[in-house]
């Protein structure tokens, strides 16, 4: 795959828009009035022979604009078929890490916010001492991507390493372009602090960080799956554990409520919108076609389920919920 650097800077040059409703400001700041603190809501399932456990972070709003060629009409038609309903405009979006537990090893799949996104979020690492997980217990750590959502919580506030010895996994490409000072001379002032924010919460795992080259074995039983749009080195995991498997896609879907059924929906924090369409159905495809049971870092806690095609698009059914652990 070869990066359209136009379109790159095209994407990046929406996030102002974006930074000024939803990552900085008013979005987040009302959503966040009468919210004290989050508490840890946690669920743990076994898959084959692995441990998961669902944390969940908190809830952003996503604010309609944040949706580029966003048609109020289309949005109402669709809510209209689901239970997902619009507040203040907006609609709530999950926050979900994951805790991977096989043998006697312990992963992490993308941290939450931390302090990054306001009181109503932060509370994956609440989540993992309700587990009975210490963070220094932690050996990987795999992101999907170093947005603030996913990467906030791999510091703490004083900008040391939330997981002392954790090694660090992710795509080279996604690596590079945060570190990459061309392009971000390049973007608007106001969308550098999204690089600041991803180098920051990565500096601390410069000497223990494994670098992904495309697909293949991201950790034992994990493999790494390019999913590039929302940002280049966007990354699924697939889990292999005893016979059954797990797809982590990630941000495939941020509003599970309009994005099945409109997958050309894109917002305005995707690097590339055109690419991440193409991703998305390619994605939303095959895991239709298999029939794979997924997981995605904004789908509703627990998050987990499967996709059923309807025709040009898309629909999700939730799993039951697994008791027993
Ligand atoms: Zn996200």
């Amino acid at each position: 795959m070869t990066i359209n650097r136009r379109a790159l800077l095209g994407g990046i040059a929406a996030a102002p828009a974006a930074l000024a409703m939803g990552f900085a400001g008013r979005g987040w700041a009302a959503a966040a009035e009468g919210v004290t603190a989050v508490k840890p809501v946690i669920h743990s399932f076994r898959l084959g022979n692995a441990r998961i456990t669902v944390l969940l972070d908190g809830h952003l709003p996503l604010g309609t604009q944040l949706f580029n060629a966003y048609d109020p009409a289309k949005a109402e038609e669709v809510l209209a078929q689901g239970l997902h309903r619009m507040q203040n405009d907006s609609l709530q979006i999950p926050v979900n890490g994951y805790l991977v537990e096989r043998g006697d090893k312990k992963l992490l799949i993308d941290t939450g916010t931390a302090q990054l996104m306001g009181p109503g979020l932060g509370a994956l690492g609440d989540g993992l001492a309700a587990a009975g997980v210490v963070p220094e217990s932690i050996d990987t750590v795999l992101l999907t991507h170093i947005h603030p959502d996913h990467s906030g919580g791999l510091i703490t506030g004083d900008g040391s390493a939330a997981f002392a010895n954790a090694e660090l996994v992710v795509a080279q490409r996604e690596w590079d372009f945060w570190h990459d000072d061309a392009i971000m001379a390049g973007v608007p002032e106001s969308s550098r602090g999204f690089f600041d924010m991803a180098r920051r919460s990565v500096a601390p795992y410069a000497n223990r960080l494994q670098l992904l080259q495309g697909e293949g074995e991201a950790a034992p039983g994990f493999t790494a799956l390019e999913l590039p749009g929302h940002t280049p080195g966007h990354t699924g995991f697939m889990l292999e554990a005893g016979g059954e498997g797990l797809l982590f896609w990630g941000d495939i879907i941020h509003s599970a409520a309009l994005q099945f059924a409109l997958p050309e929906w894109t917002i305005a924090f995707d690097t590339d919108p055109a690419q991440t369409v193409e991703t998305r159905r390619k994605m939303l495809d095959r895991a239709s076609a298999d029939n794979l049971l997924v997981t995605g870092a904004h789908l509703d806690f627990p998050a987990l389920g499967r996709v059923l095609r309807q025709g040009e698009a898309f629909a999700y059914q939730a799993a039951p919920w697994q008791f027993g652990l």
